[in-house]
C-alpha cells in the first residue's frame, strides 16, 4: 500500500520508519531541504517518559495570574486577532482542572514508556548515533514547599508505575556531580533513572538516511499545497516544486505530521483539531571545562530552565510563548538561558559560541497528540506532540502502523479513530 507522508520533523521520519518496516510503499514530501529543520531542530533532547507533566495543571492556573505581569515568565501570553488562540486558551484552562491533568499524565506516561521502548528497540536494531545518553533525568527543586508537594505527587504516582525517586540535596549532586557546588542551595529532587537524552535532529537525519537506505522515498523542497479530495476520500495531496511547478501526489493513505502547520490542512477536509504554536528558545555551546559540565538531564524547577548534555555540547532550552507563528529570537531570552547555564555550571560551556534558537512546539491543550485515523477515509494525522515530540517519536510512528494495519497498539492512550 502507498503511504504518503507530510513533513520530515521527527515525527514524520519515525513514522515514515515504522510504516516502511510494516511493509507499505512510503514518500515522504517535506518543504524544507532536509529533516528536522523546524521544531525538531533544537529541543531540549530530553527522552522523558516518566517526568513529563503537562503545562495545563492545577499550579499552572494558579501561577497565571502573576506571570501575565512578569516579563520574564516561563509562559507568554500574546494576544492575537486570532480565534483559534483564544479557543485553544479556553480549552487549556479547562485541561487545568485537576481530574482531567491527572488523567492526562498518566496517558502520557504509559505512552512515553512505550515511545522510550520502542527507541530502544529502534535503535539496538539500527545501531543508530545521535549524541544520546542513558543517564536518566533529574528534576531539582529549590523551594521545600515546591519538593514537598513534587515528592508526595511522585510517591502517589508510583501506585501507576511511574518511576519517579525522590532525592535529597546530597543524592541529587550523587546522581549529577556537576551540580554539587550547589548542593545547598537544592531543597530536594525527582530523578527518573530510566529517561534518556539525545539530539532529535541529529536522530531524525540519521533515520530518514537508513529508511533512504531501505526504500523510503524523501522529496525534500515540496510543499504541500492542499489535500486531494474525491467521493468523500482524501486521495493524495497537491504540492508545488522549488521551481514552481505543481504535481498532484497519490497514495492510499495520507498521514499529516506537519506539526503545528497540521491544523490548517486538515481542516480543508473537515477535520477539526486543537493544535496551537507555543515558541520556545534554545541556546547551545560547546563544553569548555568537562569536569564542571553535566551529564544527564537536568531540569530546574524553579525557572523552568531544561538542560541536556549532547556529546560535547550544553542545551539550554526554555519558555512557553503563546503567539502565532512567528519565529523571531528575542536574544534577552537567549541571554538569559546562557546565564543559566553559567550559574548552574560555572566554566562549563564556551558562552561566546552560545547559538540561538527558537522553535515552535505544536501542541494541544492536553498535551495528548492526535494519533490516528480521521473521520475522512485515507486520512491520517500524527500531530500536535507539545512539549514531548522527541519523546514521543517512535512510539507514534509505531502505534500508527499499527492503527494502519487495524490492530490497537498495546498502550493505555486515546487514539483518534481507534474505538
Ligand atoms: C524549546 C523546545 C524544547 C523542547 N524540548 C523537548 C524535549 O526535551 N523533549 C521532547 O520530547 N520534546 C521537546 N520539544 C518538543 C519537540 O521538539 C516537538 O514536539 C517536535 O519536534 C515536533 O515534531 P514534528 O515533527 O511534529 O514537527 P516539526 O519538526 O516542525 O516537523 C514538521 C515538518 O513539516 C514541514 N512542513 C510544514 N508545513 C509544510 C508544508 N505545507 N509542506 C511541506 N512540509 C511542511 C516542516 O518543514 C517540518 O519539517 C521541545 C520543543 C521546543 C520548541
Amino acid at each position: 500500500m502507498t503511504v504518503l507522508v507530510l513533513g520530515a520533523g521527527v515525527i514524520g521520519v519515525a513514522a515514515a520508519w515504522f510504516l516502511r518496516a510494516a511493509g507499505h510503499d512510503v514518500r515522504v514530501v517535506d518543504r524544507r531541504e532536509a529533516a528536522a529543520l523546524e521544531s525538531s531542530y533544537a529541543n531540549a533532547g530530553q527522552v522523558s517518559a516518566h517526568l513529563a507533566d503537562p503545562w495545563s495543571n492545577p499550579s499552572t492556573l494558579k501561577m497565571l495570574p502573576r506571570w501575565l505581569l512578569q516579563a520574564d515568565a516561563p509562559l507568554v501570553w500574546r494576544p492575537r486577532l486570532r480565534r483559534d488562540q483564544w479557543r485553544w486558551l479556553a480549552l487549556f484552562l479547562r485541561e487545568c482542572d485537576r481530574e482531567r491533568y491527572s488523567r492526562n499524565l498518566l496517558h502520557l506516561a504509559a505512552f512515553g514508556y512505550y515511545s522510550r521502548e520502542s527507541l530502544r528497540a529502534l535503535r539496538a536494531e539500527t545501531g543508530l548515533r545521535y549524541d544520546f545518553h542513558r543517564g536518566g533525568i533529574l528534576l531539582f527543586h529549590r523551594e521545600p514547599a515546591a519538593f514537598d508537594l513534587a515528592a508526595a505527587a511522585a510517591r502517589r504516582l508510583e501506585a501507576h508505575g511511574l518511576v519517579r525517586r525522590v532525592c535529597s540535596p546530597a543524592e541529587c549532586a550523587r546522581i549529577e556531580p556537576a551540580l554539587a557546588h550547589m548542593q545547598d542551595r537544592i531543597a530536594g529532587g525527582i530523578f527518573s533513572p530510566y529517561d534518556e537524552t539525545g539530539d532529535a535532529h541529529q536522530f531524525a537525519q540519521a533515520l530518514a538516511r537508513l529508511g533512504a537506505e531501505r526504500g523510503i522515498r524523501f522529496d525534500f523542497g515540496v510543499t504541500v499545497k492542499r489535500l486531494v479530495q474525491e467521493g468523500g476520500r482524501v486521495e493524495g495531496v497537491e504540492v508545488e516544486h522549488a521551481d514552481g511547478r505543481r504535481e498532484v501526489l497519490r497514495a492510499a493513505h495520507t498521514v499529516v505530521c506537519l506539526g503545528p502547520f497540521a491544523t490548517a490542512l486538515l481542516a480543508q477536509a473537515g477535520v477539526v483539531v486543537n493544535i496551537y504554536p507555543v515558541k520556545g528558545y534554545s541556546i547551545t555551546m560547546p563544553i569548555a571545562d568537562e569536569a564542571a559540565a553535566l551529564r544527564i538531564g537536568i531540569t530546574d524547577a524553579a525557572v523552568k530552565v531544561a538542560f541536556s548534555r549532547l556529546g560535547n555540547r550544553i542545551r539550554a532550552t526554555s519558555t512557553a510563548e503563546v503567539a502565532d507563528f512567528d519565529l523571531s529570537i528575542d536574544r534577552r531570552r537567549c541571554e538569559a538561558l546562557v546565564g543559566h547555564v553559567q550559574r548552574l555550571f560555572p566554566g562549563a560551556g564556551d558562552a561566546s559560541r552560545a547559538v540561538h534558537w527558537a522553535g515552535l512546539r505544536p501542541t494541544t491543550p492536553s498535551n495528548l497528540p492526535y494519533i490516528g485515523k480521521t473521520k475522512v477515509p485515507g486520512l491520517l494525522v500524527n500531530a500536535g506532540h507539545g512539549t514531548v515530540g522527541w519523546t514521543q517519536a517512535c512510539g507514534s510512528g509505531r502505534a500508527l502502523a499499527e492503527i494502519l494495519a487495524g490492530r490497537r497498539p498495546e498502550v493505555d492512550f486515546p487514539f483518534v479513530g481507534a474505538d
